[in-house]
């Protein structure tokens, strides 16, 4: 990467970094409670591995083959053993037993079925999945998600698997002009972990894009999963 890419890539770096801290001020929260994730799907593997210099460790990938390429990569290389792999895309049932031991935290756990395959997977292994029960906060026909009227069943329906740790809630806001309507989605996921917090007591909660983080960070997220605002636009999704 030329000297040119990499210090705007820095700039934007930073200057999400900052935004992050000064959306943490105005809504009264420590900056230390908000974790970003470098969403770098359909990037190459050097800007990871320059974030990666900049002391950066979390990156998010919505698809499974491109996110264990670019894992393998840098394995291959070495001294990025300390790199934890978000998987934020809906994953295949098919696809399971490629990512178990390769991703840190899995965002869109959306069906029991899926969840079935994950447990039996991870049985074998002996190793508990990390995941995140993904919601269908947005009021638009969404594919993913666990629907709201099923959430209250599926919490204590996906926590009682043996090789799943359910560690909290993921969604996504219907992009809007209107703040207040996004606001109110994200206020719906917060709302939602408060009451369940019998059963997921320090509930992860991963919601907030580029155009939207800081108003998920004004509604309680505790990971915001952040792609074009650092590395630029995308030519594909
Ligand atoms: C692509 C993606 C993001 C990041 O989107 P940006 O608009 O580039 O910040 C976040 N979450 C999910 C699930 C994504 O697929």
């Amino acid at each position: 990467m030329p000297d040119s890419a990499k210090s705007e890539l820095r700039n934007r770096y930073a200057a999400t970094v900052m935004r992050i801290q000064s959306a943490c001020h105005r809504a009264n929260r420590d900056p230390g409670d908000v974790t970003l994730i470098a969403v770098s799907k359909t990037f190459p593997v050097d800007i990871v591995q320059d974030l990666h210099a900049l002391g950066h460790r979390d990156f998010g990938e919505n698809k499974v083959q491109e996110m264990l390429q670019k894992k393998a990569h840098l394995d291959d290389l070495g001294g990025y053993e300390d790199i934890r792999w978000h998987l934020i895309g809906h994953l295949q049932r098919n696809k399971v037993r490629h990512v178990l031991g390769a991703t840190h935290l899995f965002h869109g756990l959306d069906s029991e079925r899926l969840a079935r395959e994950i447990n039996k997977r991870a049985a074998v292994t002996g190793d508990p999945v990390d995941c995140l029960m993904q919601v269908n906060i947005s009021t638009e026909d969404s594919k993913y998600g666990v629907p709201l009227a099923d959430v209250d069943s599926h919490v204590e329906l996906l926590h009682s698997f043996e090789y799943i740790r359910l560690l909290g809630y993921m969604g996504m806001a219907r992009p809007s002009e209107d703040e207040q309507s996004v606001v109110d989605e994200f206020n719906v996921l917060r709302e939602l972990a408060e009451n369940h917090r019998d059963i997921i007591p320090e509930a992860i909660i991963s919601m907030g894009m580029s155009q939207d983080f800081e108003l998920a960070i004004s509604a309680g997220a505790t990971h915001v999963r952040v792609g074009s605002a650092i590395f630029g636009s995308r030519t594909y999704s």
